[in-house]
């Protein structure tokens, strides 16, 4: 059998096998197409970025919140690259927050067939964060009064609007090191924990390309939010030394182009690593610097960031970084933590 091929060589296949020679330049170049479209959202972060791979099968990487404006924004953006909800085969989420999963079901039903793919430490999420006792349990834990927890449970029942929950039968869970298989090639799922325990990242291993959420943004040092632990739900999740855990994994691909969930795309990853491990480091001395002899992650919440109590979505993200500090701290044995009535109270050691 005679075959063209790119460059207009020929190759004779025999007993299956191609023997050819061809030159460097007459490679066919299969570049799989990673088109991000800037969504709106209600929250301080501002847009979303939703990737759409147009190979077979066609695949959004994240969707955008269940906001008449992000839906309107995806389908007016989809549509200018010829796609519409109905083409859409596969729907894969970096993580559970409502900004970047809120329309996955909406895309899913008008797809009909297309497929939805989430890690299962994401589902929990899916069934209301802040609702489950659990996270009354470790908010106690940190000193947080169960006033405040209200009000920020409250709030937080607003927001759950912003997306869709998905049941059991409504997604396929994404793994570590699993392939998602396109015609151009395949994207390799890293499982990236720390800013929720089921984040994911998607690596084009050709050009070292990284698609990975939240993990990595161009301007903000991603939160690691408290978590309920997936295995050990009375336990905290150690958000932060697993977050810096999954920074080393996608610094050892040594990522060429990085694609987050908010802001531009990054070309330096280098230059962030590192910026991020100093601002980390910082952030830590700072938490150390501000406990006495007794105080809660809550007390320390308060005093790192005072501005942040009359806001309920700042007042959260203000404590889930105190409590990532301190936790990670007391793990390098750089504080004291003593569980005093069910409260843990840190001190200097
Ligand atoms: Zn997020
Ligand atoms: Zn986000």
């Amino acid at each position: 059998m005679k075959c063209r091929l790119a460059g207009g060589g020929f190759g004779y296949c025999r007993h299956g096998v191609i023997l050819i020679l061809l030159r460097a330049d007459a490679l066919p170049t299969l570049v799989m197409k990673i088109i991000p479209l800037s969504i709106p959202t209600p929250f301080y972060v501002g847009d979303v970025n939703v990737y759409l791979i147009r190979e077979d099968p066609l695949t959004l990487i994240d969707v955008g919140p269940k906001t008449p404006e992000a839906a309107r924004a995806l389908r007016e953006k989809l549509a200018s690259h010829g796609v519409s909800f109905s083409d859409v085969r596969r729907i894969v989420l970096t993580h559970a927050h409502e900004d970047h999963c809120g329309l996955a079901k909406q895309v899913r039903d008008e797809a009909k067939n297309a497929e939805i793919l989430i890690h299962d430490w994401e589902t929990g999420h899916l069934f209301g964060r802040l609702a489950k006792e659990e996270h009354r349990q470790l908010m106690r834990r940190s000193g947080v009064p169960d006033s405040v927890f209200d009000e920020m449970q409250a709030l937080y029942e607003s927001i759950s609007l912003l997306t869709d929950s998905l049941a059991d039968g409504d997604f396929s869970p994404l793994e570590d090191e699993m392939e998602l298989e396109f015609d151009s090639g395949s994207l390799r799922v890293l499982h990236t924990p720390g800013h929720t325990p089921g984040s994911c990242s998607f690596l084009r291993e050709a050009d070292r390309t990284i698609i990975c959420g939240d993990c990595v943004l161009k301007r903000i040092t991603p939160n690691p939010i408290l978590s309920p632990h997936p295995i050990d739900p009375a336990e905290r999740y150690p958000s932060l030394g697993e977050y810096l855990v999954s920074l080393a994994r996608i610094r050892s691909f040594a990522p060429t182009l990085v694609h987050g969930g908010h802001g531009e795309p990054i070309t330096d990853f280098e230059e962030i690593f590192h910026r991020y491990v100093r601002a980390i480091d910082d952030r830590q001395s700072r938490c150390i610097s501000l406990i006495g002899d007794g105080t809660t992650a809550y007390d320390v919440a308060l005093r790192l960031f005072p501005d942040a109590h009359s806001h309920d979505v700042h007042r959260f993200l203000a404590i889930s970084e105190a409590i990532a500090h301190l936790d990670h701290a007391a793990r390098e044995n750089k504080i004291a933590v003593e569980m005093s009535a069910g409260v843990e109270y840190y001190r200097p050691l």
